[in-house]
C-alpha cells in the first residue's frame, strides 16, 4: 500500500498535469474568441493564475523530493477533457466552451480539497497553503463562471438570430 506521503507526490504530479492542460485548453479559448470580451478577458486572467499554479505545484514537488522529468507521462490523463475545448468546435462553441470550463473547474476544486487535506494528513503546512491558495482561485473562476453563463447563453441566442452573424463565438 502506498504511504499518505506518496499518495501526495502522485496528487500533486496529477495537480500539476492538469494544470498544463487547462493552459492549453484556456489558451486555444481566449484566442478564438471575438465577441464575448468580458469571457475572453476573464479566460485571460485564469491562464495567468493556472500557469502561476502550476509553477507553485512544481515548486512543492521539489520541495518534497519529486522530480517533473516524468510529468509527460501523466499528460494524457486529462487530454480527453481537453479535447472537448480545442477540438472540433462549432458554432455554439462559446456556449460549450464555457460549459467545459465549468466543468473543469469543479474537477479542480474537488482535487485541491483531497490535496489540502493530504497536505495536512502528512503535516506538511506549505503544501497546505499553496493548495489552499490555488483552491480560492479555482472556486473564485467556478463562481464567475456560474454567475455569466445565463448570460452569455442569452447573447449567443440573440447573436444566432441575427441574419448577418458570421463569427458567433
Ligand atoms: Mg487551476
Ligand atoms: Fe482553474
Amino acid at each position: 500500500m502506498p504511504t499518505k506521503e506518496e499518495h501526495l507526490m502522485a496528487w500533486l504530479r496529477d495537480a500539476h498535469a492538469m494544470e498544463k492542460q487547462a493552459e492549453t485548453m484556456l489558451s486555444a479559448m481566449a484566442g478564438r474568441i471575438e465577441n464575448y470580451p468580458e469571457v475572453k478577458t476573464k479566460i485571460e486572467t485564469h491562464l495567468a493564475e493556472t500557469t502561476r499554479q502550476a509553477d507553485m505545484l512544481q515548486s512543492c514537488i521539489e520541495r518534497r523530493g519529486g522530480d517533473t522529468s516524468t510529468m509527460k507521462d501523466l499528460m494524457g490523463k486529462f487530454m480527453a477533457m481537453g479535447q472537448g475545448m480545442s477540438g472540433a468546435f462549432v458554432d455554439d462553441e462559446i456556449v460549450k466552451g464555457s460549459m467545459a470550463s465549468y466543468t473543469f473547474e469543479h474537477m479542480e476544486i474537488a482535487a485541491y480539497k483531497v490535496l489540502v487535506a493530504t497536505a495536512e494528513a502528512c503535516g506538511d503546512a506549505e503544501t497546505s497553503a499553496v493548495c489552499q491558495r490555488i483552491l480560492q482561485e479555482e472556486e473564485a473562476m467556478a463562481k464567475w463562471l456560474a454567475e455569466n453563463l445565463p448570460g452569455v447563453t442569452d447573447k449567443y441566442l440573440a447573436r444566432s438570430e441575427m441574419p448577418d452573424t458570421t463569427a458567433k463565438h
